[in-house]
């Protein structure tokens, strides 16, 4: 990050251009950035245990598996992926 603070709405640009762009970033899949204690895709609990094996993990191993299979799909929309619910 930039070290240029140079007032209140400098500051809040950044950290909303920031915050976007680190949101794009998280769903062209790139492993950057900090591990979510939640699923990105449906907010279920990631496991600490997941969380320390993958670094940078953002979703839930169901989502995963999911996003995995069909990368094309994954826009960021409330997907409630259960594994039992998936035919392979
Ligand atoms: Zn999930």
């Amino acid at each position: 990050m930039a070290t240029g603070w140079t007032g209140d709405n400098a500051v809040n640009e950044q950290i909303d251009a920031t915050v976007k762009d680190g949101i794009r970033r998280a769903q062209s899949r790139l492993p950057h950035g900090k591990p979510l204690s939640q699923c990105a895709n449906c907010g279920a609990a990631i496991p600490e245990a997941r969380r320390s094996a993958v670094p940078g993990v953002r979703l839930c191993i169901a989502c995963q598996e999911s996003d995995d299979g069909d990368t094309a799909q994954f826009s960021g929309y409330n997907r409630r992926g259960s594994k039992d619910s998936q035919l392979r």
